[in-house]
């Protein structure tokens, strides 16, 4: 992206000196994400020019000396949140809080802060440290996590946050008991991959919430047992299927308003809520106090308590092993020249996951 307000453009860009630490990744699928949607409207403020993308699985091209977790050729899927290892919350294992993370994170260069993209020798961002709208991309060692080699990428590109997102809520922040009910707000890549991640935890109930149909149809092929639309009726259709009481755990995945009000009320009291959609930052969100009430646990997460060198490979076997689902979620594939008709489809709402291949 060059210009502000603009569409994006396809250049030739040059490589600074890489890092010991560094990762060359040859691309061969990318995803698109809202985040990226986000970027390329300006909402969330990205220096120019920027590369986005963030969602991507490829080969690994070159590594810097010291890199000794991944060698060249080897199938990788890419995270977004390189980390220090060292910081406050690095110990507390937060890594999406890391100090060095979130402070280079408006600049957006390169985890070091440096650049390692330049064009017409302006130096040039990486969105969330990536960059994958590419054929070539430059992270960090341990933004880059081997996956085994026989999942397509298109598939395993998935993987690296909206799935990761969506099912880590329900894994690794919000635990999900066996037995338990499940809603899940929004029905989007985050939102079909919570609904996944409770089936797999052994949820008996899995309550899917949207205003498209099509994408409860889908939720259902996924594992969801009850549906309902995102409309009025939505508050007393809940309650009766959740025994007057409402759901155990409740995932955001849409990012509106009205979901985060939904969210609190279709809670049981006691209940927890995970909120992975989100507004832009300074929005004002209000609830009625009541609805807060009754020991109700809110947690917002933003990459689902990824843990990229487990949870990566362990997700791409998943799939293998017809236990994780994503085929489903591909509802358009497109090339790197079509890229702004795919972020028109993005902000429609036509795709769950556009996927560009490469
Ligand atoms: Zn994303
Ligand atoms: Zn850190």
């Amino acid at each position: 992206m060059v210009e502000a307000g603009s569409s994006l453009s396809i250049e030739t860009l040059d490589l600074t000196t890489l890092a010991d630490t560094d990762v060359l990744v040859r691309v061969h699928a990318t995803s698109l994400c809202h985040t990226d949607l986000e970027a390329v409207r300006g909402d969330l403020r990205t220096p120019l020019p920027f590369v986005p993308g963030h969602e991507a699985a490829g080969i690994v091209e070159w590594v810097g000396r010291g890199v000794r977790s991944v060698s060249r050729g080897d199938h990788v899927v890419t995270s977004w949140n390189p980390h220090c290892n060292a910081c406050f919350y690095c110990r507390r294992q937060q890594p999406v809080l890391c100090q060095p993370y979130r402070a280079n994170a408006i600049r957006s260069f390169h985890f070091d802060g440096n650049p390692r993209l330049t064009w017409h020798e302006r130096p040039v961002h990486q969105l969330m440290y990536s960059g994958t709208f590419a054929e070539l991309c430059v992270v960090n060692e341990d933004c880059a996590i081997r996956v085994p080699s026989d999942i397509p990428f298109s598939r395993a590109c998935l993987i690296g946050c909206g799935v990761m997102t969506g099912y880590g809520a329900t894994t690794r922040v919000a635990k999900v008991d066996p037995g338990s009910t499940v809603t899940v707000i929004g029905c989007g890549a985050v939102g079909l991959s919570a609904v996944q991640g409770a089936r797999m935890a052994g949820a008996a109930r899995i309550i899917a919430v949207d205003r498209q149909s099509s994408r409860l149809e889908v939720a259902a092929t996924l594992g969801a047992t009850h549906w309902l639309g995102a409309d009025e009726a939505l508050e007393p259709l809940h309650l009766e299927i959740t025994d007057g009481r409402g759901s155990d755990y409740v995932f955001e995945a849409a990012g509106n308003p009205a979901a985060f009000r939904a969210s609190v009320n279709l809670v049981r009291p006691g209940g927890q809520v995970v909120w992975l959609g989100k507004l832009q930052a300074d929005v004002e969100m209000s609830f009625r106090w009541g609805t807060l009430m009754g020991e109700k646990r809110i947690v917002r997460s933003s990459y689902g308590g990824a843990e990229p060198a487990q949870d990566f490979p362990a997700l791409a076997q998943a799939y293998l092993d017809g236990e994780l689902k994503l085929d489903e979620y591909v509802t358009s594939t497109i090339t790197l020249n079509e890229v702004n008709m795919g972020l028109q489809r993005l902000e429609e709402g036509r795709d769950i996951r556009s996927v560009i291949e490469l």
